[in-house]
């Protein structure tokens, strides 16, 4: 099945086109000041600035395809700031060299989050303080102790911004992430969801043979409690299904909301019997339930599909088309039944 674009993979090209940016920017700068530096005969900046131009320039091919970008971007950023620290060592460098310093925070925190982005910064910005501090002390900071002090502040102010920044930053992806994968009349987890967990069963089916299963349970004549009672009776019909399931299942099992009154049940390292037998279970508990809507009793029944990981296959694809199939017979055998196979 080809792979869907989402919002977090737009995140992941968008890290992945700042770094190609910042290569390429790399290779450009480099060039310049190492011809600078080469007539300024400060060679061992010139030398830093050629290395690290050609291994930016390399490195573009491989962050275009990498699976590992934040490994990349870490390796990268750690050779150019030891790069700029070398540089900023060298007698020649002005104190004005310095200002490159305060990329250090901007970048670490948009290449690699808050954490490590964050330590990268306090090694690097500490480093780069000790080397001004020890080649300036006598003009700086003991003849004008304001430059040190603006020059530190405005770092740390940049530091700080880019933390708080990179902070509400991934709490919105987190909060906007959940609101993908969560269906907002349930609160169960939605289709989207159930790729995401069923992908973790799968590779634990893989990696260790734990079977699974899966139920697909869809609520008997569903449109008449809609029809008789209102679509806000249904509605809470459909909650009052969902906290069932869900105080039903056990800790490893996932309930979703499959479609509008079908849900989906992904039962953990269960065999096919078992799997039937939890379905039969809910089928005889959702029967024997019923909830009160302005005033009156209401009850349904549910009919039920199984399929089984390995039986009827290992991709999702196949499972839910298994479970289909039998909810679908269930459905034409009377409703309010279970079927396997
Ligand atoms: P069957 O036993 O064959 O499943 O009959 P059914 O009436 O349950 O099935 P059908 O597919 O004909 O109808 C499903 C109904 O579910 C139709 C639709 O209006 C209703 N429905 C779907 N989503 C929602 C929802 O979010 N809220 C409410 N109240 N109704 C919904
Ligand atoms: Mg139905
Ligand atoms: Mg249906």
């Amino acid at each position: 099945m080809a792979k869907q674009a989402s919002t977090f993979d737009d995140v992941e090209a968008l890290r992945r086109s700042i770094l190609v940016a910042l290569l390429i920017f790399t290779t450009a700068f480099g060039a310049t000041f190492a011809a600078l530096n080469y007539f300024n005969a400060n060679y061992t900046a010139m030398a830093g600035e050629i290395a690290m131009g050609l291994f930016a320039l390399c490195l573009v091919p491989v962050i275009r395809r990498t699976a590992h970008l934040v490994r990349w971007s870490f390796v990268y950023l750690v050779l150019f700031n030891t790069t700029m620290m070398l540089i900023l060592t060298t007698p020649q460098s002005a104190p004005s060299v310095f200002a490159w310093v305060l990329l250090i925070p901007i970048l670490s925190h948009m290449l690699l989050g808050r954490a490590l982005g964050g330590g990268v910064t306090a090694v690097f910005l500490a480093t780069a303080f000790a080397i001004y501090y020890t080649r300036f002390s006598d003009s700086a900071v003991t003849g004008n102790p304001r430059a040190l002090l603006n020059v530190a502040g405005v770092a740390f102010c940049i530091f700080g911004f880019s933390f708080v920044y990179e902070t509400s930053r991934s709490r919105a992806e987190k909060a906007l992430k959940r609101q993908a994968h969560t269906d907002p009349l349930t609160g169960l987890g939605n289709r989207a969801h159930l790729k995401l967990r069923f992908a973790e069963a799968k590779a634990r089916y893989e990696r260790d043979g734990t079977p699974l299963a899966l139920l697909l349970l869809d609520i008997d004549f569903f449109k008449a409690i809609n029809d008789s009672h209102g679509h806000e009776a249904g509605d809470n019909a459909l909650r009052a299904v969902s906290s069932l399931l869900i105080d039903t299942v056990g800790p490893a099992d996932d309930v979703f909301r499959y479609g509008g009154e079908e849900f989906c049940i992904l039962l953990s390292d269960v065999s096919a019997t078992q799997a039937r037998q939890a379905a039969e279970a809910l089928r005889g508990l959702v029967e024997a339930s019923s909830f009160e809507e302005a005033g009156e009793t209401l009850s349904f029944t549910t009919s039920i599909g199984v399929a089984a990981c390995p039986q009827d296959g290992s991709e999702l694809q196949a499972l839910l088309g298994a479970a289909d199939k039998r909810l679908y017979a269930a459905k034409l055998a009377g409703r309010n039944r279970v079927v396997w196979e």
